[in-house]
């Protein structure tokens, strides 16, 4: 037993770039308001609960065979909301899918990195982007940002000149900070990745549905190089589905079928998937109310005396805090939990249902009168 005890991770042979790490999470503590992960607080709505056990039924059925490898149904619904909602046309050839977009980065990783490349991203941003190149052996360059957390573009086109780096991460609405980065940005990284290497530019819009602005999906077009991440975990409200996928040119979701594991995508998943598909609509309706309550999370912090930054996401990164970490322990103690991102002076909290944003502002009001 006590040989069981003292044994651990580094008595292992763990590739060496593993040894002394932690692996990714933000606590999952039980406290009765969590504003912490970024996820949508409102549940499916029963109709489409009732519709995914019928889909989920039916696949059941067929579980003795291989899901569809190549998920041909689902990219294709996956296809129409992409063109019904960015007014671009976008074929199935062009969608890829997997669970959760954290796979689909993971692939497009072991695709265009590895061992021997490089990627880069400009931080602070969603640190998954340089854990997952680590587990891919991808070497990871920290890109710089402006104070107020916007893309400082000569930097970030020096960087990738001087680099060379073989993937590029534009995230967009940015995470932690909720930045949104400017199509014309996103452009002028793109021609300075072409000149550098060519590389691939992976634009992340998990919170684009959020967005006061458009996705940047139309500027696939015309760019193989350019490809644009995507999940149902965030406006479509199932985080527990774990459902990302991708848009880009066919050729770029051929490359990564070279590396994804086959029958990765489970029939149960598809089902379900497909199922919230049919009520996108119905999803939809929420991202307005929570993009008023971000705007109204943004407004009550400024007026309590807070700094917060833009956001564009369902989130507003708020401060400055001399020592954040011991803020963020507070605002836990009154029976709310935010995020500390490790960005040094700030938090990040979720936009929630209008009751979980009055007790979080409430917690935040009642500290600055104590601290003042
Ligand atoms: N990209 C960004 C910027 C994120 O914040 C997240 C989730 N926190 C993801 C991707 C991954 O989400 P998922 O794997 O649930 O699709």
């Amino acid at each position: 037993a006590d040989e069981q005890v003292s044994f651990g991770i580094d008595d292992l042979p763990v590739r060496d770039e593993l040894r002394g790490k932690s692996p990714y999470g933000a606590p999952q503590l039980d406290v009765p308001v969590r504003l912490n992960t970024n996820e949508n607080p409102y549940p499916l709505p029963e109709p489409l609960v009732e519709r995914i056990a019928e889909r989920v039924r039916d696949a059941a059925r067929d579980l003795n065979r291989y899901p569809d490898r190549d998920a041909v149904e689902l990219r294709t619904q996956l296809a129409k909301y992409l063109t019904d909602t960015t007014g671009h046309e976008v074929a199935p050839a062009n969608v890829w899918a997997a669970n959760g977009s954290n796979e689909v980065l993971q692939q497009l990783l072991q695709t265009f990195g590895g061992p021997g490349r490089t990627a880069i991203g400009f931080e602070p941003s969603y640190s998954m982007h340089g854990l997952i190149a680590r587990g891919t052996g991808t070497g990871w360059i920290s890109g710089p940002r402006n104070a107020d957390f916007t893309v400082d573009l000569a930097a970030a086109e020096k960087a990738i000149a001087e680099h060379r780096p073989d993937v590029v991460f534009v995230t967009t609405p940015n995470n932690p900070t909720g930045t949104a980065v400017p199509a014309g940005t996103v452009l002028a990284l793109y021609e300075a990745a072409q000149a550098a290497k060519p590389s691939i530019v992976v634009v992340d819009e998990a919170y684009v549905e959020f967005s006061h602005g458009d996705s940047l999906l139309p500027l696939i077009e015309g760019r193989p190089h350019l490809v644009v991440s995507r999940t149902m975990s965030k406006a479509f409200g199932a985080a527990g589905l774990r459902l990302g996928y991708l848009a880009a040119h066919p050729a770029v979701v051929d490359a990564v079928q070279l590396v994804r594991l086959p029958y990765h995508l489970s029939a149960v998943t598809q089902a379900t998937a497909l199922a919230a598909l049919e009520h996108t609509g119905t999803l939809l309706k929420y991202v307005e109310q929570l993009k008023s309550e971000r705007d109204r999370l943004a407004g009550e912090l400024l007026a309590a005396g807070y700094e917060v930054t833009p956001s564009d996401a369902n989130f507003v990164q708020f401060g400055r805090f001399d020592d954040a970490h011991a803020v963020w322990r507070q605002i836990l103690d009154r029976g709310v939990l935010v995020r500390d991102n490790g960005v040094p002076g700030w938090l990040r909290v979720t936009a929630g249902t209008p009751e979980e944003n009055d007790a979080f502002l409430d917690a935040v009001r009642e500290l600055k009168k104590e601290t003042s």
